[in-house]
């Protein structure tokens, strides 16, 4: 029988052993500096004092980087354990930062390792892969995000270089990075996702203009995270080509894919730590002389999200489980789903655990509102859950076909008549016997 719900022991000592050292040594970390800044800023202090002996934790472990293919000294382990450690490390914003498989990092070092040139991966992707640097990732335009036809920021030939033109927008950690993959138009006269190509560029180019640095929600102005960036003629060698004119969509579908289910778990775990919260609370806190853990009203709310959560950590396992058996191409239709249900559940467990704490859920002493603001990027982060509801649509229905005539298949008089025509001889016997 091949349907299995177990993890091989050997495994599991894996997951314990970082289940153990993520709550006890890293989730601290997140209490004092929990603002996504001085994850990415390399140059802050507690990455130096803290964060590296723990890196080298687990190094020892064997457990850096896990998302790597083995020819990039990962381990090699299928999307599914790679989902497993994920929902461990989504219980902390710092989890992925020591564990090496920080975004947009991962995704791309491994477009760098795919496509850049030797001297790249040098200066570059190494660092990178040792957490020494910070990258970017600049596709959005202010004028277009989910529609790539709208995307104007140009890339232009000029002799040995190419010339880079245009505006980014939430081009997310540039402010910290070493580099940016850049997504620029090179042939506008044939669709956009056959005449866009991707660039890397050294953030120390003449030219690159940051026009502010946005903020999510209440951040204070101009401390945020996400660049509005104006590439005014920025110029870089024609090796900074990554993988071909033209390429930049095809080579985005292949960092996306793993990815997503690894957001997807850690989404799992970022709930699962709300429904504990939830739970928590509700056995703890009293009213009208008996636990908020008694009240039916409660009960549903905690039975409601133990039920999503479930649901979608199978959903997410399946869809690794998927890519492990047929290959990323393959499973695009699970992984769009992930992608789509995603934001939902993190936002309904979140949201519910707020209202089980009352005003203290809403308080900025406990940190519901910022898990509900976290769904609700996610919602839109790496395109918005309507263009992924879109793509699950059109891929189911590609599976059916429309049925000739004017009444559908399952029509119960047509199906009748088949049927009295399929059982005419026992219907005869029967109607003389009856
Ligand atoms: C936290 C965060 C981090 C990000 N980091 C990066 C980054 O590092 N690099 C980067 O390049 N970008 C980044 N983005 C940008 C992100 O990729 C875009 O927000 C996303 O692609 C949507 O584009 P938009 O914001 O321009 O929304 P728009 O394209 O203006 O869409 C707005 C809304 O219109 C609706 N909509 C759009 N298309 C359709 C459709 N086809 N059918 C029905 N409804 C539709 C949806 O409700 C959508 O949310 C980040 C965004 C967030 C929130």
């Amino acid at each position: 029988m091949a349907w299995d719900f177990s993890t091989e022991p050997e495994f599991q000592e894996k997951l314990d052993w970082m289940g153990e050292f993520v709550r006890r040594e890293v989730e601290p970390i997140d209490v004092l500096y929990s603002s996504e800044r001085f994850v990415y800023d390399k140059s802050h202090p507690i990455h130096d004092e803290i964060v590296r002996g723990l890196q080298q934790q687990v190094k020892d472990r064997d457990l850096w980087a896990c998302h790597l293919g083995p020819e990039l000294g990962g381990k090699g382990y299928g999307q599914l354990k790679l989902g497993l450690m994920n929902e461990i490390l989504g219980r902390s914003g710092w989890a992925p930062t020591v564990f090496g498989c920080q975004a947009p990092d991962s995704g791309n070092a491994e477009i760098l390792a795919h496509y850049g040139t030797e001297e790249q991966k040098e200066e570059f992707l190494k660092p990178l892969l040792e957490s020494e640097i910070s990258s970017c990732y600049s596709m959005t335009e202010p004028q277009a995000g989910s529609d790539p036809g709208q995307f104007r920021c140009r890339a232009v030939r000029d002799g040995d270089d190419w010339v880079i033109q245009g505006e980014k927008w939430f081009s997310s950690c540039l402010r910290y990075a070493r580099f940016a993959i850049v997504m620029a138009v090179t042939n506008p006269d044939v669709p956009v996702y056959q005449g866009t190509s991707m660039f890397l560029v050294p953030t120390d180019t003449p030219g690159i203009e940051i026009l502010r640095h946005t903020g999510l929600a209440s951040e204070p102005e101009g401390e945020g995270n996400h660049a509005y960036v104006h590439y005014d003629n920025v110029r870089v060698p024609a090796a900074n080509l990554l993988g071909g004119e033209g390429q930049a969509f095809a080579i985005a579908q292949t960092r996306l894919g793993g990815g997503r289910i690894h957001h997807a778990m850690r989404t799992v775990g970022a709930a699962q730590r709300a429904f504990d919260m939830m739970c928590e609370r509700a056995l703890s806190r009293h009213t009208q002389g008996e636990p908020l853990a008694q009240k039916q009203m409660v009960q549903e709310m905690i039975a409601e999200s133990w039920i999503q959560l479930h649901q979608f950590r199978l959903q997410v396992l399946h869809a690794a489980w998927t890519i492990d058996h047929v290959g990323g191409r393959q499973a695009r239709l699970e992984i769009a789903a992930v992608k789509v249900a995603l934001p939902r559940v993190y936002r309904d467990v979140a949201t519910r655990a707020i209202q089980i704490h009352g005003s203290l859920g809403m308080s900025n002493e406990m940190p519901l509102t910022s898990m509900v603001l976290g769904a609700l990027a996610l919602g839109l982060a790496d395109g918005p859950t309507e263009v992924h509801k879109i793509s699950v649509a059109r891929r189911v229905l590609k599976q059916y076909q429309p049925h000739p005539g004017l009444f559908p298949s399952e029509h119960l008089p047509a199906r009748r008549d088949a049927a009295k025509k399929k059982f005419a001889d026992f219907l005869e016997h029967a109607a003389a016997r009856y």
